[in-house]
């Protein structure tokens, strides 16, 4: 066999994806299966936004761009963030990535290097740990669990940090658990960062936009804008506004980091696709309206499925404040159904009730599964039902 890099082997391919590629599988065969595993909206992204792209490829917009993004990209993306979260960016404090998993993996390839640890709360989204391992430091999770509304306190990010530690990754709401930090909490989070200099955070605000209950979205530097000299903002389009294909994904901060990531992202993509920059700027300028009945349509799915997942034996469920995911802890479901633990959990749902969720493990929460509401209410209906009747016998 050829020898493959240590760096390479280091990582896990996306475990979400290994769920998929199951479903599918078991599809093939001609099995009905619901998939409760994506991460992305099911919805078609909006016309406008299509049209925006149309218009581009035929208006000759098919040539490369600067690195970082076309200037009147970048122009709506500092609006955005002044109109949305009150930061005031110039034009070199942002640059626009291949989505927003290449914004985190230009940083931490920009910051990180061995010895060098980042902080990363569980459950996590699970590309983190990876790509920190890529740029040869280590991922340090804290661990938190539904009781504590999977949200991290003061204290344990305190126990957490220490001089090696160069990185702290926020990611409200969560994917997973759809968690939402309120101000408060950010607050006791920024007191502690204060005593650590060295530390850069990276809020990553992909989701934003949908918001499941009343509690307003706010990211670390709304309530401390003294940490704007090592904040990273992350944001995009494919949550918000249903462009997962795109990949457009952005990013605010100090100037040297960003331009430091713009040099890596100048020997590695170069600009991300013109089409889809022009895309994304459609998005950033379209009436807030526009993205709302998909919102809507989240929120009345969350309430359904929370409320179906409560219902059922052994399984109990937090509410989400955003995103479109629910984290449901199905500890003593494994238990009942005498499983050893929640991956096999997750294959003997599959095999059982055609319905594919992705175990909890795959977020460093073991006992707990991942499900997207992503998908349309009658596949929801059908899925709980299922999952009730694999339960109940
Ligand atoms: N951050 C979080 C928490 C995510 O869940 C995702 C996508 O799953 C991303 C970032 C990156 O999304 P994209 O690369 O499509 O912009």
């Amino acid at each position: 066999a050829l020898r493959l890099s240590d760096r390479v082997q280091r990582i896990q391919p996306s475990p979400t994806l290994a769920v998929t590629a199951r479903a599918a599988e078991l599809r093939d065969q001609g099995r009905d299966v619901i998939g409760l595993g994506a991460g992305e909206p099911d919805f078609t992204t909006p016309e406008p936004i299509r049209a925006a792209a149309k218009a581009a490829i035929d208006g000759g917009h098919t040539k490369y761009t600067p690195v970082d993004g076309m200037a009147s990209l970048k122009r709506a993306i500092t609006a955005k963030f002044r109109t949305d979260n009150g930061l005031e960016y110039g034009s070199d404090e942002v640059i626009v990535s291949t989505g927003g998993k290449q914004v985190v993996y230009n940083l931490a390839q920009a910051l990180l290097q061995e010895g060098d640890e980042a902080v990363i709360p569980a459950p996590y989204w699970v590309s983190y740990p990876d790509i920190v391992k890529l740029a040869g430091a280590e991922p340090a999770t804290i661990e938190t669990d539904d009781t504590a509304g999977f949200k991290i306190s003061a204290y344990q990010l305190d126990s957490a940090l220490n001089e090696r530690t160069r990185l702290l990754i926020l990611n409200s709401p969560s994917n997973p658990t759809g968690a939402l930090y309120s101000e408060a909490e950010l607050e006791a989070l920024a007191e502690v960062l204060r005593k650590h200099p060295q530390v850069v955070i990276l809020t990553d605000d992909i989701y934003e936009k949908i918001l499941l209950g009343s509690t307003p979205f706010r990211n670390i530097l709304n309530v401390a804008p003294d940490l704007k000299d090592r904040t990273v903002v992350l944001n995009g389009v494919s949550k918000a506004f249903a462009m997962t294909g795109w990949r457009i994904g952005y990013a605010a901060g100090p100037r040297d980091l960003i331009g430091a990531m713009k040099k890596l992202q100048s020997q590695s993509t170069s600009n991300p696709a013109s089409i889809s920059q022009h895309a994304a700027l459609a998005a950033l300028e379209s009436d807030p309206e526009l993205i709302q009945p998909m919102v809507e349509a989240f929120r009345e799915r969350h309430n359904f499925v929370s409320e179906a997942l409560n219902a059922l034996p052994y399984v109990s469920c937090r509410r989400a404040e955003g995103a479109f995911y629910l984290f449901p802890s199905f500890h003593s479901a494994t238990e009942a159904l005498g499983l050893e633990d929640d991956v096999a959990l997750a294959t003997h749902l599959l095999d059982q009730a055609g319905v594919a969720l992705v175990p909890g493990s795959a977020f460093g929460a073991p006992g707990y599964l991942r499900l997207s509401f992503a998908t349309d209410l009658d596949s929801l209906k059908a899925a709980m039902d299922r999952i009730g009747k694999v339960l109940a016998g």
